[in-house]
């Protein structure tokens, strides 16, 4: 018997009005998963209604206050942890050591973004004497939050945690294939105290329940993280209305490794490339640009790490059946175009892992950045390697590409390092392993999308400004 879930609204499950779940798929064995409800825009009325009604006591409660509430969500997903790794693992067959990064990550947002709220104010203006003008930074009111399937709770947490922090209420839409661990959250915060209707989740397919969510006239913003196609869609929709957005899209990362870099801490962080969360990631580092004279070096013993790599143990499977048949079709047209990947190239077809979606770690060597598939994101561990000549070469062939993302450098020349950061067209660049955290923001330049996930900035873009001045 697969376990149904329902909604989360007004601080209660509630189960769908059309009676109808949705069958998912354990993508670990392709038994069945969880069932979940199949929500339409009866439960989004339901779900918007109530945070409409729980946001305007919440906006009136000081940061310290909201900041102490956010502290017990924290401590409920501290607490809950072991509940919440089940469903994920369940949903997304994601390994033990990836699920506890993503889960500790969770209540770390909370934990953050109640520290900072203490702080978050608006500034006084100087006009002279006799005015006092000031700031406020305001909530919007009703936010959706429209996530994907591969980090499911944490991008969850990403967008709830700031959003409540700067006085809103969330309806969330969480990915059809992945929603059990979504709804538990609602659930736990309940639990620990958040008001109820402040965390609202409805499930369902994007058609059902996203679209009509995203043009309920009482939501404000949208955060929205997926695909291109769809991210492009809602923006149009919100264009329309007036309502601002944060789009986190794709991405074809680039990772410029220089013949001075520190190649065993380089080819480690361009293989984990492939295993952190089997590529299925928006900021992998998929195209891997090698100087020339260290090309066939570095990627050779990039191939070796790859087919050191064990499904189950090091990566997980692709989290969709239709992403799953969706690299199939890159490799057969990778195929087509005469490449041979040095490595991988198939789904596993013996062992435990042919049970499930497992994609086997695939490097394609030293081709043409024309082909498609050394442009188009595969969301899968697959890697292709193309060799530069010089640094002015490097920063062309990164930047040759509609995402912008994220960029890693590797280089024993600092100064090197700094320059191609300035120069590089993405939302975020590491040099020599950089680490990105819950404290530095996250989006895109071009493709990639626009408006910041994690940091300040988040907390800044789930607030508008409200300029007072008083005449004395
Ligand atoms: P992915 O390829 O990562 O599944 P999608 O953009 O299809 O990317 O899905 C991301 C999220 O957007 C999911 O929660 C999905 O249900 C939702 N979604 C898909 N289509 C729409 C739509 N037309 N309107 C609103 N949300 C949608």
């Amino acid at each position: 018997m697969t376990k149904k879930h329902h909604h989360w609204i007004g601080g209660k499950a509630v189960e769908p009005v059309s009676g109808n779940y949705l069958a998912t798929l354990n993508p670990s064995t392709r038994e069945p998963g969880a069932e979940i409800a199949a929500g339409t825009a009866a439960e989004v009325e339901q779900a918007v209604h109530a945070a409409s009604v729980a946001q305007p006591a919440w906006a009136r409660l000081s940061g310290a206050e909201r900041s102490e509430a956010l502290h017990q969500v924290a401590s409920a997903i501290e607490a809950g942890a072991d509940d919440l790794m089940e469903l994920e693992r369940l949903s997304t067959g994601k390994v033990d050591a990836q699920l506890h990064m993503e889960i500790d990550m969770c209540s770390a947002y909370f934990r953050y973004y109640a520290g900072v709220v203490r702080s978050l104010g608006g500034r006084t203006i100087d006009q002279g004497a006799n005015l006092h003008t000031y700031t406020r930074l305001e909530p919007y009111g009703v936010v959706a939050i429209i996530t994907p399937w591969n980090f499911p709770i944490n991008q969850a947490c990403r967008g709830m945690a700031p959003a409540l922090a700067a006085g809103n209420a969330v309806v969330g839409k969480p990915s059809e294939f992945t929603s059990p661990s979504t709804v538990h959250l609602a659930k736990l915060a309940t639990e620990a105290g958040l008001p109820d209707g402040l965390i609202n989740i409805v499930t369902g397919t994007g058609v059902e329940v996203g679209a009509p969510l995203a043009a309920h006239p009482v939501v404000r913003r949208i955060a929205f993280t997926g695909s291109v196609a769809t991210g492009r869609r809602l923006a149009q929709d919100a264009g329309a209305r007036l309502i601002p957005m944060t789009l986190e899209l794709g991405g074809k990362s680039p990772v410029v490794v220089f013949a001075d870099a520190d190649l065993d801490r380089a080819v480690a962080a361009a293989t984990s490339a492939m295993a952190m969360n089997a590529g299925q990631t928006c900021t992998a580092t998929t195209r891997l640009l090698v100087e020339r004279s260290l090309h066939d070096e570095f990627t050779a013993r990039v191939v070796d790490a790859a087919s050191k790599l064990q499904p189950g143990v090091d990566f997980g499977p692709m989290i969709t059946e239709a992403q799953f048949n969706k690299v199939l079709a890159h490799f057969a047209e990778a195929a087509q175009a005469g490449l041979q990947p040095a490595v991988g190239g198939a789904a596993y077809s013996d062992g435990a892992a042919a049970a499930g979606m497992f994609i086997q770690p695939t490097v394609y060597t030293g081709i043409d950045p024309a082909l498609a598939i050394a442009r188009e994101e595969v969301f899968g561990p697959v890697l292709v390697t193309m060799p530069f000549g010089d640094e002015a070469e490097a920063l062309a062939m990164a930047n040759d590409t509609e995402y912008g993302l994220f960029a890693s450098v590797w280089s024993g020349d600092v100064s090197r390092g700094l320059r191609m950061a300035e120069q590089l067209e993405a939302g975020q660049v590491s040099v020599n392993g950089g680490a990105l955290t819950i404290e530095t923001p996250l989006g895109g330049y071009k493709n990639s999308g626009y408006g910041r996930e994690k940091g300040l900035e988040a907390l800044h873009d789930y607030a508008q400004v409200k300029c007072v001045s008083l005449s004395l």
